[in-house]
Parts: C-alpha cells; structure tokens; sequence
C-alpha cells in the first residue's frame, strides 16, 4: 500500500487533577481521557523521495515544522532511517474537523494518525506500546491517542491504564470559534496560582495516584453509568480559565438550564461538553442552545463516546 486515509478522533477529559510537580519541569497529573467520535482526517501517501510534506486546511495550522503531524512523521524519519530511505518521504493531507487550541488535543491525534499511518505504510510492524513511546516524546497526550477509548492516565499522561469502554454516552460540545486557549498558559498560570499546594514526594503522588483511583469516578466507570460519571467530573483547570473566561462559565449554566446529565471544561480548554445518555438528547440539546444563543461565533457539535482512536477511514 502507498496510500491510508485515517480518522484521528479527539478526546475530552473527564476528570483532570493536577497533582503536583515532577523532576523534570511537568506536571503530575490524573485524568480520565474519553475518545469521541469528533475527528480529523489524516492522509498519508509515500512519495519516494526524502521529504515529509505536509498540507492542512486550518489557516491558523502550520503546515511546516510546527505542525505535529511534522514532527512525528520526522521522528518516525529519524528511528528508522532504513524504512525511510527505502519507501521514501511521505505526503501529509490534515483536513481539520476538530477545533484548534480547544482543549480536545486536535494537535497530538493527528500526529498518533501519522505514527500509526507510517507503522503500516513502512510495515515495521511496531506494537501499540512501541507506538505510544514514540509518541511521549512529541506530546503528554499523543499516547492516549495512539490507542484511545476510555482510559486513566497518570505521570504527565504518558502512563495509560485502560478502563471500561463507555460506549453509547454522548456529549454536546460548545465553543467560541474566536476563543482558543494556550494549554501552557493553563497549566503556568496554574502554577503561579495554587502550586504552593503541589505535592511532589515520590510517596505523596503515589497516595494521590491510589486515591484517584479508588474514588468516586473510577467507581461510575466501573458500572458504566452515564449520570453517575456526570456527577463526578472534575477539572483543575476550570480554576484559572473561568475566573479569566467568563464565556465558559457561561456556556455551563446555559448546558445545565438545559438539564443535561454534567457538564465541564475539557483539559485546557475553552471547549465545554454536557454528557447526555442519547443522541436524541444531545440533539435536542444542541438545538436549544443554538436557539438560546443565536451568536455566529459560537460552535456546537454532538459526538459520540468511541473506543478506539486512530481508525481506517472507509468511505460511505
Ligand atoms: P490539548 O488538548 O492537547 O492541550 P488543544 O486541543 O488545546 O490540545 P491543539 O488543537 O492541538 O490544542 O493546538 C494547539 C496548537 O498546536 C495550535 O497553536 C496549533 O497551531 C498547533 N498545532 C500544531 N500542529 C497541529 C495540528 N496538526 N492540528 C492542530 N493544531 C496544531
């Protein structure tokens, strides 16, 4: 094959607990990562010469090196430099579906599309945690994405332990096209806030680590239940993005009046989910807001919970 047309899906977080700090400079979190079924399509076809080539249809996505699809093509160039002077370079096609700097990490699953895209286009025949390795070292998120679903993830959300699949949940997302967020203005202005709080002993992020997972949404997940899930969601950083986007807060009390199951920030943010139980109620929630906040600058979509991440994208 020379060609692979993929579907790299975005992720909301359900639970995001900033922990504390590590050695090396990041964060120690715990989240819950949810694949949706939100998604870009990544292209990916050898050209046969030495060059990474990328195009994206976003006007605010690079489409040169600072594209992460790039980046990982170029990591994937570097490790096995035999694949790439064989089978050559390869062309890029990003066409972008999910909103940028948004907080559903748009970014890191395209370049999981072009790892996973590359494994099969060089046939190198790499497992999924060979993959997710890769992936760590272009992004905290990339792993997640290399495999998607439901998951936990710990560490600076390198270290993945699957849970149970929560297929059939749904979720409106809204967010104002005009409104993006820098996830490292987040998590510095995070820092700056509450930091003196962090815990940083190797025996204080273990017990935290164990608490997350005995707790309360660990246990919703475990029986699969949409509005016990809802009850427990949980972001840290909604404590510097709303007091600082008042928008956001906003878009929650309108989901909420709406009656949806939980609604919450996802990562970074600005984007806003509502966890409803059915398509037919994500729908009716969607036109409500629609009709309650008629600005043109505001975006809804209805996603569905999936369990995988990177998938083969086989045309209607
Ligand atoms: P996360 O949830 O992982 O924090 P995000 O959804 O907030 O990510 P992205 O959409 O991944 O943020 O984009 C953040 C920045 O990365 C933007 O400034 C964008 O220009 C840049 N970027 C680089 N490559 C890509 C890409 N392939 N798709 C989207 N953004 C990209």
């Amino acid at each position: 094959m020379r060609f692979y047309s993929l579907l790299a899906a975005a992720k909301i977080n359900l639970y995001l607990e900033i922990i504390g700090d590590r050695p090396d400079g990041f964060h120690e979190l715990a989240m819950v990562m949810q694949s949706i079924d939100l998604a870009d399509r990544v292209d990916l076809r050898l050209i046969g010469t030495d060059t990474i080539l990328v195009h994206c249809d976003h006007p605010e996505v690079p489409a040169d090196r600072r594209n992460l699809a790039y980046r990982a093509a170029e990591l994937m160039a570097n490790q096995f430099p035999d694949a790439f002077a064989r089978l050559g370079g390869v062309e890029i096609t990003v066409r972008k579906n999910i909103p940028v700097g948004a907080g559903l990490a748009g970014g890191s699953t395209n370049a999981a599309a072009v790892l996973v895209g590359l494994d099969l286009l060089w046939q190198l025949g790499l497992t999924q945690p060979e993959l997710q390795d890769l992936g760590a070292q272009l992004g905290s998120d990339i792993p997640f994405c290399v495999s998607g679903g439901t998951a936990l993830a710990t560490g600076r959300g390198e270290f993945l332990d699957p849970l149970p699949d929560l297929d059939g949940a749904f979720v409106v997302l809204a967010k104002y096209r005009s409104l993006s967020i820098s996830t490292a203005w987040a998590y510095q202005t995070y820092r700056q806030q509450f930091g003196t709080a962090y815990v940083s002993s190797h025996e204080g992020i273990r017990e935290r680590r164990s608490q997350v997972r005995s707790g309360a949404m660990m246990a919703a997940i475990a029986q699969r239940h949409p509005a016990q899930i809802a009850q427990h969601l949980y972001n840290d950083l909604e404590r510097v993005a709303l007091p600082q986007y008042p928008q956001i807060q906003h878009l929650k009390e309108q989901f909420q009046s709406r009656g949806v199951l939980g609604t919450m920030m996802s990562g970074s943010g600005p984007t806003v989910f509502a966890l409803v139980d059915s398509e037919a109620e994500a729908q009716r929630v969607r036109n409500e807001m629609r009709m309650a906040l008629p600005d043109p600058d505001l975006e809804l979509w209805v996603a569905k919970f999936t369990t995988t991440s990177i998938k083969i994208n086989e045309p209607a």
